[in-house]
C-alpha cells in the first residue's frame, strides 16, 4: 500500500481535460490505494438528475417530494462535459464500471448524448468501460434504440409487481405496469447485452408478487433481482418489520421452482446468484439489510450536482463541482479523489442495528434520488 497522497503532490503542468497527462505513477498509486477497510475504488454510480416521474413510496414519497421540494436548479447540475471529464479521471484511476442513475435518468434531456460521450472513454489498458443504466422503464420504449445506438451495453429496469393495482400502489402516480413491460420489451428488441429487472420487496405490500414475477421472467433471458427494502434517506418511513429477508424470497421460489446457488461473477458482486434447476435462467437477491456486504464495497457515487459520496447512507459528500469549475487540472482532481477514498471508513449496513433512532447519523442521510441508487 502507498502512503497517503497529499492533494498537491505531483507538481507537473496538467491541463484540464487532458487525460493522458495523468501519469502512470498516479495510476499505479491508485491501483494500490485502498480505503481504511482495505477496499479499492472500482465502480462509479452517477446520478444525472434528482427528479423523477414516479413517487415510489420507498424512495420519493409524495408527502415529502411535492411541489415545494427543493430540487436542484439547472445550473447546479453537472454538465455532460463535466460528467465525462470526471468519468475519464475515474477510469484513469482504475474504475471500470459506470452506472447512470438518478432520480429517473431518462428524464435528463438528451441522455443518449451523454451515453455516446461516455462510450468513448476507455481504461488505461485501452478497454471500454462497462457502461450501464438503471431506469424505471417509463420512457424506455422511446429511448431504447437511441441508448443502444449511443453505446449503452447493459440496462436494469425497476419493476415491483406484475399486478397493475400493486404496481400503482408502489409507484404512487398511477403508472400502468403494461407500459413498463413494454419498455422491457423494447430493451429486448434493440438487443442490449444484458437486461436485469430489480424488484424492491416490501413485506405485506408486494411480497405476494414474488412468484408471479419469477414465473413471468423465467425463460426470458432476463435476470430478476429481489432487493430488500432499505433505510435510505430519511423520508421513506423505513421499518424493519417491512423488510422481507432474501432468504425468505429464495425459500418461496425454491418451493415452486427449485433453485441452485451459483458462484459470484466477480469479487464484490452485490447480488447473490441462483439458477433455476430446470435451466429456465437465473435470479439474484440483494440482501443489503440481512446479509451485509460492506467488506467488499468498491462503489463511489457522484451526485447530480457533483458531490462525491462514498456510501449510499452517507450524510456528507465532497464537492467536486467547485474543483471542476475553478480550473483544477485532471491531476489535482485525481489526487483529490484518491485522498477522499483513502480516508473512507464507511460500513453503514454492518452497524445499522447499533444506531438509536435519535442518533444524528441516521437523521442526516441523503436521499437516494439525489446520490443515485
Ligand atoms: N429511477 C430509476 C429506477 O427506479 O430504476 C433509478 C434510480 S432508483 C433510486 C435505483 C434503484 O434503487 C431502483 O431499482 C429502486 O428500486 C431502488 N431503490 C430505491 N429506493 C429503495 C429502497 N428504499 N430500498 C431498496 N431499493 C431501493
Ligand atoms: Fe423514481 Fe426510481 Fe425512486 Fe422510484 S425508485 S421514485 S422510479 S428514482
Ligand atoms: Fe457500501 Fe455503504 Fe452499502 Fe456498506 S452501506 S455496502 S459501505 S454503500
Amino acid at each position: 500500500m502507498v502512503d497517503r497522497i497529499s492533494p498537491r503532490i505531483i507538481p507537473i503542468n496538467n491541463t484540464a481535460g487532458a487525460l493522458a497527462a495523468i501519469p502512470a505513477v498516479l495510476q499505479k498509486a491508485n491501483s494500490e490505494t485502498v480505503d481504511l477497510r482495505q477496499r479499492q475504488l472500482r465502480d462509479l454510480r452517477i446520478s444525472v438528475t434528482d427528479r423523477c416521474n414516479f413517487r415510489c413510496t420507498y424512495c420519493m414519497p409524495k408527502s415529502v417530494f411535492d411541489q415545494n421540494y427543493p430540487y436542484l436548479a439547472q445550473d447546479a447540475l453537472l454538465r455532460f462535459e463535466e460528467i465525462t471529464r470526471m468519468t475519464q479521471i475515474f477510469a484513469s484511476l482504475g474504475v471500470e464500471k459506470i452506472r447512470l442513475t438518478g432520480g429517473e435518468p431518462l428524464l435528463r434531456k438528451n441522455l443518449e448524448s451523454l451515453v455516446a460521450m461516455l462510450a468513448q472513454v476507455s481504461t488505461p489498458t485501452g478497454q471500454k468501460l462497462d457502461l450501464t443504466l438503471t431506469t424505471n422503464g417509463s420512457l424506455l420504449r422511446k429511448k431504447a434504440q437511441l441508448l443502444k445506438n449511443a453505446g449503452l451495453q447493459r440496462i436494469t429496469i425497476s419493476l415491483d409487481a406484475l399486478s397493475d393495482a400493486v404496481f400503482k400502489t408502489m409507484n404512487d402516480v398511477e403508472f400502468a405496469v403494461g407500459d413498463v413491460l413494454d419498455g422491457i420489451e423494447a430493451a429486448k428488441e434493440v438487443g442490449f447485452e444484458s437486461i436485469k429487472v430489480n424488484m424492491v420487496v416490501k413485506k405485506g405490500i408486494n411480497d405476494h408478487e414474488i412468484l408471479p414475477m419469477a414465473q413471468h421472467f423465467r425463460n426470458s433471458g432476463i435476470t430478476l433481482r429481489f432487493i430488500e427494502f432499505m433505510d435510505v434517506g430519511t423520508s421513506n418511513g423505513w421499518n424493519m418489520a417491512e423488510v422481507l429477508p432474501s432468504q425468505a424470497v429464495i425459500k418461496q421460489i425454491d418451493a415452486v421452482f427449485p433453485l441452485q446457488s451459483l458462484e459470484p461473477n466477480y469479487l464484490g458482486e452485490v447480488a447473490q446468484r441462483w439458477r433455476y434447476a430446470d435451466g429456465a435462467g437465473e435470479i439474484g437477491v440483494i440482501s443489503s439489510v440481512t446479509q451485509t456486504f460492506c467488506h467488499t464495497c468498491t462503489r463511489a457515487r457522484l451526485s447530480t450536482d457533483g458531490q462525491l459520496f462514498l456510501c449510499l447512507f452517507a450524510h456528507q459528500g465532497v464537492d467536486f463541482k467547485t474543483l471542476l469549475r475553478s480550473g483544477s487540472s485532471d491531476l489535482e482532481i485525481a489526487n483529490a479523489i484518491m485522498n477522499t477514498w483513502a480516508k473512507r471508513d464507511d460500513h453503514y449496513s454492518e452497524i445499522r442495528g447499533s444506531h438509536t433512532p435519535t442518533e444524528n447519523i441516521a437523521a442526516r442521510k441523503v436521499e437516494m434520488s439525489y446520490i443515485g441508487g
